[in-house]
């Protein structure tokens, strides 16, 4: 979701004549899209505007942006801490940015907007890549897991209306994308809100067929939202990837329960072997939290049962960090810092034996992969993805573009990462959809 508003905040400047740069100490305005979802990242922001001070000194009329999630959640802070920042902007009100910009510029500010209501969702997506495009079909969310700041900075689930959405997939296929990510924080839970009638399988029907189409991606998806009717219109689309993150972040019913999760264990894994039966070649990957508050040994083992028995393609994981404001940052018996991090260290194994075990596997099998780019370090070398998510990486000639085209490779070296491969074919050019369509 945070790449995506970039995509939007650096589309709206676009509109104004700005052009991106590299050098950030030389930037006429310079914008942090911040995330607050980890301790670490608001850290991270904090000590990389700390040294926007000096770029300011040398360079005094840089307006200084912060937008995103911990805008949202520190607002004024940031204007208070650092006298170099200009604009905060929270996630409701990224519309504003241009014109904020325009008025610091005039000598107004600084700026502090982070209202809990905007529109800037409604805009329409204009992808930074020519063949991968990411719409927004929901923000927000009305899950309030105990860990998770997400309602509180980017608020209550809203859904863009079906019509809107399909059409505007539509726009950006005829455009030449061909891999559409659709995003909400609870993206299967889209429509709920609605005044039509409408779940996440119709938006899955409704994208059904779309000239141009070849792929469709969904995150973050919550495993209790995924209906017998969402499965099968996956099943039935075959644009959907054969690839779901399905969040477990606990495998222990007590814990599972004190996040409010709203599954269990078993009907976790029943879901990932019924979502297997219904998809060939499923890869389904995840996200694990160890160290919930409370968490025992023996609870931790039942995440690593499950991981076990449902064997992730590969996970994100952490060691449980308390977000100030939510009930998890409250709880009394925090787990010890040392704890965690055996135990996160522990799961990392786990994982990575799994990854790297399930990678020799399909050895020898040839994938298709959507080129996306070259490898800065090895120049011959093109790197993709395969329809079930998994990273390849591949050699190919010099002389030749080959980002957006369709490639088929053989998988010769698995890693826990992904993979080393061999190019047997590859579409003779890309073209947009568009120009396509008027050639033939
Ligand atoms: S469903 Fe996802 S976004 Fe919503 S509160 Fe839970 S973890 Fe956060």
């Amino acid at each position: 979701m945070n790449a995506y508003d970039s995509e939007l905040i650096s589309w709206m400047l676009s509109e104004k004549h700005y052009t991106p740069t590299e050098d950030a100490a030389t930037a006429d305005v310079a914008v942090f899209n911040t995330c607050c979802v980890r301790d670490n990242a608001d850290q991270k922001v904090y000590g990389a505007v700390g040294h926007f001070k000096t770029h300011k000194e040398n360079n005094p009329d840089q307006v200084l942006v912060i937008s995103g999630c911990l805008a949202q959640k520190d607002g004024e802070e940031f204007v208070q801490r650092f006298p170099q920042v200009d604009v905060v902007v929270g996630t409701h009100n990224l519309a504003d940015i241009p014109e904020l910009v325009e008025r610091v510029q005039l000598g107004e500010g600084p700026f502090v907007k982070v209202e809990k209501k905007g529109t800037h969702f409604h805009l329409p997506s204009s992808p930074a890549s020519k063949f991968k495009g990411m719409v927004t079909i929901s923000m927000g969310c009305d899950q309030w897991c105990t860990f998770c700041i997400v309602p509180y900075v980017r608020g209550q689930l809203r859904s863009r209306p079906l019509p809107l959405v399909i059409s505007e997939v539509k726009r950006l296929a005829r455009e030449g994308h061909r891999e559409i990510l659709l995003l909400g924080q609870n993206v299967n839970d889209y429509g709920r809100d609605l005044e039509e009638e409408v779940d996440f399988s119709h938006l899955l029907d409704g994208l059904n067929g779309i000239d141009g189409l070849d792929r469709i991606r969904f995150t973050s998806p919550h495993p209790a939202y995924y209906t017998q009717s969402v499965i099968d219109s996956m099943a039935k689309n075959p644009a959907v990837c054969n690839h779901i993150h399905l969040p477990l972040q606990s495998g222990d019913d007590e814990v599972l329960k004190r996040m409010r999760r709203l599954y269990t264990k078993a009907e976790f894994i029943d879901l990932a072997r019924r979502m297997r039966e219904a998809l060939p070649g499923l890869s389904i990957t995840t996200d694990i939290i160890v160290g919930y508050p409370g968490e025992t040994e023996e609870q931790f083992q039942e995440t690593l049962d499950v991981v076990r028995q449902v064997r992730f393609t590969s996970a994100f994981m952490f060691a449980y960090s308390p977000r100030p404001g939510t009930p998890g940052a409250l709880f009394k018996d925090q787990v010890p810092e040392k704890e965690k991090m055996d135990r996160l260290y522990r799961l990392i194994e786990v994982q990575n034996d799994i990854s790297y075990e399930d990678n020799q596997k399909l050895l020898g099998q040839e994938f298709e992969v959507l080129i996306e780019g070259r490898s800065k370090k090895h120049i011959h070398r093109c790197s993709g993805r395969t329809r079930c998510h998994r990273l390849v990486h591949f050699d190919v000639d010099l002389d030749k573009n080959y980002e957006g085209r369709l490639a088929k490779v053989k998988l010769e070296k698995g890693f826990t990462w992904g993979f080393l491969g061999k190019m047997v074919d590859v579409e003779p050019h890309y073209k947009a959809w568009s120009a396509v369509k008027q050639t033939v």
